[in-house]
């Protein structure tokens, strides 16, 4: 993330995690939905994490936030037609960006890097390359990022920080595995 540096430094690793990934109690949960969903963390990530001695950074979540628990599933335009959802992500990326500027300006030995930002498939908050949306009458997924991701990379950019993005997709709990294992060859 930070150019010319000496690859001498010891480095530590670390990932940015949405925070559901090591918390799903913040998830969306109704009556009718399986409380197992909601329980635990993300058994994949975390063996991961723990294999190759990552770091982890968890964000906030940006709906549990707001909206607490029990709250419906949204699409992406529900959530924007929340008022003050969008200002209330800003607010939490801006804090996420400071924080991670402080990893990378404050971490001089050993130096911090930032492997990875993982945020979440689908998810009209912190998905990278795909959210939920209601055209018509159709629900689709399209080529978007989430609300409070669309925010985070643009205070990152505003701040001279970037990263990779990936995403977690809760239904295919494994494929991040080897976009995981990349970061690291
Ligand atoms: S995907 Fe984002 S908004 Fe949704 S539960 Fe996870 S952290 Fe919260």
């Amino acid at each position: 993330m930070r150019y010319g540096e000496d690859i001498m430094i010891p480095s530590s690793k670390i990932m940015v995690f949405s925070h559901c990934l090591l918390n799903k109690s913040t998830r969306w949960w109704q009556n009718g939905k399986p409380i197992e969903r909601n329980i635990g963390l993300v058994t994949e990530v975390m063996e991961f994490l723990l294999k190759h001695n990552i770091g982890v950074f968890q964000m906030p979540c940006p709906e549990f936030t707001f909206c607490g628990n029990p709250r419906p599933s949204r699409t992406k335009d529900e959530y924007e037609a929340l008022p003050g959802f969008r200002e209330h992500c800003d607010r939490l990326a801006k804090s996420v960006v400071e924080q991670l500027k402080a990893f990378i300006f404050m971490g001089v030995k050993p130096r911090i890097q930032i492997l990875a930002v993982i945020g979440v498939k689908r998810s009209p908050s912190c998905a990278v390359s795909g959210v939920i949306r209601s055209i018509g009458r159709e629900i689709r997924l399209v080529e978007e990022k989430g609300i409070f991701m669309e925010a985070l990379i643009k205070y990152m950019l505003e701040e001279g920080l970037s990263a990779r993005f990936l995403e977690f997709d809760f239904d295919e709990p494994h494929k991040i595995i080897v976009d995981l294992e990349s970061l690291l060859h």
